[in-house]
């Protein structure tokens, strides 16, 4: 069974086609005009989606060396995300699969970057019903009871910022680049994780709060800018550890109860928070300290791409779970 995937949630137009479960291309565009704005243009992404998603898709199926007479059907992010991204996607594979008389499939992009886990791929165990999924990235924090591949349950989420925006929005006062995870990582990797120390946030529960921790940091900055205009360029690499330490720290306290309550030891990540270094250390670690057995997901497959909504649109086509031509976009679909 061919299946061609066609993620255009944000700012990434990205397709994929998967043959049964192993993935045959997996090609993304990513758009750097939001650098300069320092974060995602809504408008300025549905027209680069617009411009990117013919020859992406082109590109996905050469890679795979198929045609698209061969596909079996189409799969799409039909939400969350922003409205003018998702549409692009939404109408282009509405009519790709129109077109071929082949059917529809709409994707929850959330349950793709849980779902990502069940891509074959040498080296990498899928998890075991149940397990929990903690899902981090740019939108969302989010902790999963997942039962089986369609019946999962959010059990603890943000109630203000993802764990995503806390490292971009922390970047964004240290001046660092859009988006500023990926390079916090990397200075976090050579400064001291406890040089400062930040106050986690106290939230009851599995719920997370990342938007008090934000202001900290401001705050702590501000206050040291003010006694050496050079601090954050004579300390960048230690307050990138720092920030990055107390982040972990708060998603690991998350799991701990998570797995308490739930007796569930089987943990996975999602979404682009889980390429970091750190979270996938910390998570490793887990095995030894609590008892977890642990699913980090292949690098390629943490921040947006098609080869997780290509899963699981497999995974639905499997159960005949198919798409009207009627369905919308839907810009905060839940779980
Ligand atoms: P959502 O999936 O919630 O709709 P999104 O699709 O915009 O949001 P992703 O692409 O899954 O988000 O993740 C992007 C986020 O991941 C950004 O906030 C980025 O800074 C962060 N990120 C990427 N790599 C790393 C890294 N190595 N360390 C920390 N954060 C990272
Ligand atoms: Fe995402």
């Amino acid at each position: 069974i061919y299946i061609l995937g066609i993620e255009s949630s944000c700012d990434d137009t990205a397709a994929s086609v998967i043959h049964n479960g192993k993935i045959l291309s997996n090609v993304v565009a990513n758009q750097k005009i939001h650098e300069e704005f320092g974060g995602v243009v809504p408008e300025l992404a549905s027209r680069a989606h617009q411009q990117n998603i013919v020859p992406v898709v082109h590109q996905a199926l050469k890679k795979a060396n198929i045609t698209k007479e061969e596909l079996h059907a189409i799969a799409f992010t039909r939400g969350p995300g922003l409205m003018g991204s998702l549409l692009v996607g939404t109408s282009f594979a509405k009519s790709l699969a129109y077109g071929l008389n082949i059917p529809l499939i709409d994707v929850n992009h959330m349950q793709g970057h849980i779902l990502a886990h069940f891509i074959d791929e040498e080296g990498f165990e899928k998890p075991p019903f149940p397990f929990l999924a903690m899902t981090i990235s740019g939108g969302h924090t989010q902790i999963v009871k997942v039962v089986s591949y369609f019946n999962m349950e959010v059990i603890g989420e943000t109630i203000d910022d993802a764990v995503g925006e806390a490292f971009d929005k922390s970047g964004k006062i240290l001046g660092l680049g859009y988006p500023a995870g990926p390079e916090i990582d990397r200075r976090a990797k050579l400064g001291n994780p406890k040089a400062f120390q930040f106050t986690k946030p106290k939230v009851d529960g599995l719920n997370f709060s990342f938007s008090g921790l934000k202001t900290a940091i401001l705050y702590f900055i501000q206050r040291e800018v003010k006694a050496n205009p050079n601090f954050i360029e004579d300390h960048l690499n230690d307050i990138c550890a720092s920030i990055q330490y107390t982040i972990i720290g708060i998603l690991i306290d998350k799991l701990k109860l998570a797995s308490k309550q739930t007796g569930i030891n089987h943990i996975a990540i999602g979404g682009g928070v889980s390429a970091n270094s750190g979270i996938r250390q910390a998570l490793k670690d887990g095995e030894q300290k609590f008892g977890w057995t642990t699913y980090v997901p292949k690098f390629e497959f943490t921040t947006d791409n098609a080869a997780m909504i290509a899963i699981v649109g497999y995974l639905k086509y499997l159960e005949n779970d198919f798409a009207e031509q009627d369905v919308m976009a839907s810009a905060r679909l839940k779980i």
